[in-house]
Parts: C-alpha cells; sequence; structure tokens
C-alpha cells in the first residue's frame, strides 16, 4: 500500500521509507488513500478466534506492506511480550465493563499509557526498516537515526522505553516544562539508555510540536545529519509507524464483545475516545473503513475544546488561549493528526489540503467545505468536559460503577453522558440481555478508550473520591493512599520510580532548541566515531 504526503500526493513512500522518514519532506504526513484501504476490508466473521497478535498482524500486512511475515513476527514478538505487557502479553488491550458500557484498558503496557501499545512496536519496525531499504540515496546502509519526540507527557516517556538502547537509534523528548505531570516528569527524567536525553521547553506543548515540525524541514539541520550519516525521524503520533498499532485494539475490542456475547457480530457500536493530537481516534476511523462495524467515534476534548467546534461547526480555530488542565496529554490546541482525516475524506485532494494547512499556519484558523463537513459528521460527535465535570465522572464512576478511572478517561466517560443526553436515553430493550435488538433499533453499546493508568494521576483523584487530607502526602504517598481506597494494584514500573536517580534536568527557551539538537547530531557522530576507533 502506497502512502502519500497529505500536501502533495505526488510524494508517494512505502511503509518502510515513511517509517523512517517520519515526516514527509514538504511538512505533510505520509497517509493511505481511503479507496485503497476500503478495498483491503476484512471480514470480522474471519477475526472472531484471532488473538491480538494474529489480528495485529493481518492489519499490519495490509498497511504496512513492504515488511515480510518474518519481519511482522518479530516486531509483533519484540512488543507485545512478558517483558513489556506482563500477564498482559496475550490480550494486549482487554475490554472490561463499566456500568452498561465498556472500557477499553490499554494502559497494561511498560509505563502504563495507552502510547505504550505504539511505542513497544515503533522500535521494532524502525530499525528492521533501517536495515532493509536505504532511503538516503547512497548504498551506505544502517544510518543511525535520531528521533525528536514532542510530548504533553506520554509519549515521551513511552518512546523513551521503547527506544531505550536500540542499536543505532538515538532519541531526545522535548516536554513543556509546565505542562505535564510531576510523576509524568519524574517518569522521563530518571529514563535510563545510553541514548536517550531530555529536554524541558519554556513552552507548551505546541511549541513542543512545532519546534520538531521545524527541525525536520530545517535545511541546514538535514545537511548536517545527512553528513554524519543520520536520518532523522519521529515517534510522535504523525509517524505513520505510530498510528498503525493503535488500529489493531478497536478490531480487537469489537471481537472480544461478540466472543463475549455482549453483541452479535455485525451489531454496529461507538467508541468515546479521549483527544488530544487526533490519534487515537483517527486509528478508530481506519478500523472502521478495515470493516469494523462503527456507528460514531465520539471525540471527547476537555477544556482546550478546539476539535468539539471543529466538528459541529467546520471551523478549526487555534486562536484562544490554551488552559492547563488536569488531563494534560489532551492539552493541545493543534492536533496534527486531523490532517490525515481530512485527506482521507477529501479522496486525497492534497491541493485542498495544503491550503488548510497554510491558513491554520498564517492566520490560526481554516473552515472546510460543507461536503467534508457532512462527511466527517457521518463519522464522528464531538463534546467536551470541563474540569469539574472530570472530578464528577471520576466521582460517579467510583461509586456507581466501581471502577477508577484516570482523568483522561473521565473526560470520555463525563462526553458519553453528554452524548447518551443528546441522543435520548437507551431504551429498555437495548439493556444487556437483549442482544437481538442492540445496534438495530436502538442506542449501540459503547465502548470508552481506557488511556491511562489511574495511579499516573492519583493527586487529581483522590480529592475527588474522598474526603480524607492528601497534602501531607508526597506523589508516592498518594499512590498507596489510592491503593487503600481501591484495592487496584499499582503498576510495578510507578513504584520503582521512586529510587530511581534524575538523570536530566535541562531545561531550554524554544530558540536554544536547534542549537541543541544540531550539537546532539555533532556528538552522536563524535562518540560513534571513537567507539568505532576512526579518530
Ligand atoms: C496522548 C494521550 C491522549 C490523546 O491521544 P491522541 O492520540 O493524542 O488524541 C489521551 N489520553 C492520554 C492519557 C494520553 O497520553
Amino acid at each position: 500500500m502506497k502512502l502519500y504526503s497529505t500536501r502533495n500526493v505526488n510524494i508517494v513512500a512505502s511503509s518502510k521509507e515513511a517509517i523512517i522518514k517520519g515526516l514527509a519532506e514538504d511538512g505533510g504526513l505520509f497517509t493511505p488513500n481511503f479507496f485503497d484501504i476500503q478495498d483491503k476490508k476484512l471480514k470480522i466473521e474471519d477475526l472472531l478466534k484471532l488473538s491480538y497478535k494474529d489480528i495485529a498482524k493481518k492489519v499490519f500486512s495490509i498497511l504496512l506492506s513492504d515488511f515480510s511475515e518474518e519481519e511482522l513476527d518479530k516486531a509483533i514478538n519484540g512488543a507485545y511480550n512478558k517483558e513489556n505487557f506482563g500477564p498482559y502479553s496475550e490480550t494486549v488491550a482487554p475490554t472490561t465493563e463499566i456500568g452498561e458500557d465498556f472500557l477499553l484498558e490499554l494502559y497494561h503496557g511498560p509505563t502504563s499509557a495507552f502510547k505504550d501499545v505504539a511505542l513497544t512496536i515503533l522500535p521494532h519496525f524502525l530499525t528492521i526498516a533501517n536495515n532493509t531499504i536505504d532511503t538516503s540515496g547512497n548504498k551506505n546502509q544502517n544510518h543511525k537515526v535520531y528521533i525528536l519526540t514532542a510530548t504533553s507527557g506520554d509519549t515521551g516517556k513511552a518512546a523513551l522505553s521503547g527506544f531505550r538502547d536500540v542499536d543505532g537509534t538515538f532519541i531526545t523528548v522535548f516536554y513543556p516544562t509546565d505542562g505535564v505531570s510531576d510523576i509524568q516528569k519524574l517518569q522521563m527524567n530518571t529514563s535510563l539508555g545510553d541514548n536517550v536525553s531530555v529536554v524541558a521547553i519554556k513552552g507548551d506543548f505546541d511549541d513542543c510540536q512545532r519546534l520538531v515540525k521545524e527541525i525536520y524541514t530545517d535545511k541546514t539541520i538535514k545537511n548536517l545529519a545527512d553528513e554524519n550519516s543520520m536520518i532523522m525521524s519521529s515517534a510522535n503520533s504523525i509517524n505513520i509507524g505510530r498510528l498503525v498499532p493503535q488500529i489493531i485494539y478497536y478490531i480487537y475490542s469489537y471481537v472480544n464483545l461478540v466472543n463475549n456475547k455482549k453483541i452479535s457480530c455485525g451489531d454496529k457500536i461507538n467508541f468515546v475516545v479521549p483527544t488530544g493530537n487526533f490519534g487515537n481516534i483517527l486509528a478508530g476511523f481506519i478500523a472502521k473503513l478495515l470493516g469494523t462495524p462503527i456507528h460514531k467515534l465520539i471525540c471527547a476534548s476537555n477544556k482546550n475544546n478546539v476539535l468539539t467546534d471543529f466538528i459541529n461547526t467546520g471551523v478549526y480555530d487555534r486562536n484562544r488561549p490554551l488552559y492547563k488542565t488536569i488531563s494534560p496529554s489532551m492539552d493541545i490546541l493543534v492536533s496534527s493528526n486531523l490532517e490525515r482525516l481530512l485527506f482521507l475524506l477529501s479522496d486525497s485532494d492534497s491541493d485542498y489540503i495544503k491550503s488548510l494547512m497554510n491558513e491554520l499556519k498564517e492566520k490560526g484558523r481554516y473552515k472546510v467545505n460543507d461536503k467534508l463537513l457532512s462527511q466527517i459528521k457521518e463519522n464522528f460527535e464531538a463534546f467536551y468536559a470541563s474540569e469539574n465535570e472530570c472530578r464528577e465522572a471520576i466521582k460517579e464512576a467510583f461509586e456507581k460503577d466501581h471502577r477508577i478511572i484516570d482523568t483522561h478517561t473521565a473526560i470520555a466517560y463525563s462526553c458519553l453522558k453528554k452524548y447518551k443526553n443528546k441522543n435520548g436515553t437507551l431504551c429498555e430493550l437495548t439493556r444487556r440481555g437483549d442482544l437481538t435488538r442492540r445496534g438495530e433499533l436502538c442506542e449501540p453499546a459503547t465502548v470508552i478508550l481506557s488511556t491511562a493508568s489511574p495511579y499516573k494521576f492519583a493527586k487529581f483523584i483522590l480529592p475527588c473520591i474522598t474526603c480524607d487530607p492528601i497534602d501531607n502526602l508526597d506523589d508516592f504517598g498518594k499512590m498507596y493512599k489510592l491503593h487503600d481506597l481501591t484495592g487496584e494494584p499499582i503498576p510495578e514500573n510507578l513504584l520503582k520510580l521512586k529510587d530511581m536517580k534524575i538523570r536530566f534536568d535541562t531545561t531550554l527557551s524554544y530558540n536554544d532548541c536547534k542549537k541543541y539538537v544540531t550539537d546532539k547530531i555533532k556528538s552522536i557522530s563524535l562518540e560513534q566515531s571513537l567507539k568505532k576507533g576512526q579518530l
């Protein structure tokens, strides 16, 4: 399957090339064509007996079609194993019940964030691609790959963990100084590995993301990288290798619901997705194109509701303040992957997408045409939840459903209530037990994507579920307190943080970051040469 730059369809790449490059030369995002995906539609009936890994292999062989079967096996087994997912190595992302709805638990990976699902496998895709094809034009294979990653918290740690000591790769993570939680900061700054580095930027997440995109398209840096046999790449969801692994759990969740007799095969269901950069929910849309019976993808935003406005009106307007919320991974005003949705739905009209993105850059605003808007509305609904509604949701899930959910999942939980209010309450017939009618006449079953372990955000969650004083507790004391109240085990990787050494404490202003990257390229090269004894 060919991948095209969203801003110029004449820029074409195979999946291996796209994974190595991260971003297209013109700043566009490598994306398949709508009809090429639909042509490869899967039959859900054929997937019912398959494991998570089997489904992954089927989907990868469609969308990452230049990877051989052996290469896919190697990547899949290297990612979804006991070392990374412990007791969840077979299921990876189980679907459980929450009240009358379902929770797709995506946080059982090595850093307790949903981003692990993709970032455990991306390093394998990348090294396989780098060892088997040559993107540089000269015959020097085995280029070093330098990965820059902007993070609002969770991507950073998951990427640092995934790429730790992966041969031939180097990674720098940029996070906004005040835009991530203390635990997230600690997770990143204690990262192990000789090939990793972490920089705090005085700015917000959008600054970090803009910086990374700017560096990729910077000619001087590109030349310097070339001279040093280095390829710049990305671990952000602008990399197609991040996006594709996220499609699997939508399909797998559907299959689970059928196998557990919660729905009949063919019934349409909804997914509610706590959304920031639009990567996760876009993966859901591709799952739909691949044949998963999805009624609506419900885009849940926090107070930074730029996507809610866009999906409801067709106007994307980033000219507004960025609020800091208790769901920091969604504090974003420019959702990169939306560009891919526009490309897919406009039948690969890259000139049109390019003009929209130029408007966004120049005026901070664009409006899509009516045809595109109606296609978006056919597939998506959008709501947002305030900080108080988020807290209410945590309380309600705990008291009513006996589930403890993190602040991002709570945004989705709250938005699902709004969706139900708007679309009428569930009719009696669709209550669990009457399977024949569900999804036909009445509201479909709905799955909430649960994107982080609540233990990463214990500080915000505790006040929602208890009146006990917590000010005297440090972050770990808060984790234990949450454990005492809920009985749910604390993930090992979070407990371990307590005894780990801080390795990184660099803070830079936006303008100093390019120099940081330039110096880094030089120092990596020097080190490599010394190692090889070339100097
Ligand atoms: C990254 C993240 C999100 C947002 O996902 P996108 O793919 O950026 O839309 C939501 N919740 C958590 C916990 C995250 O880390």
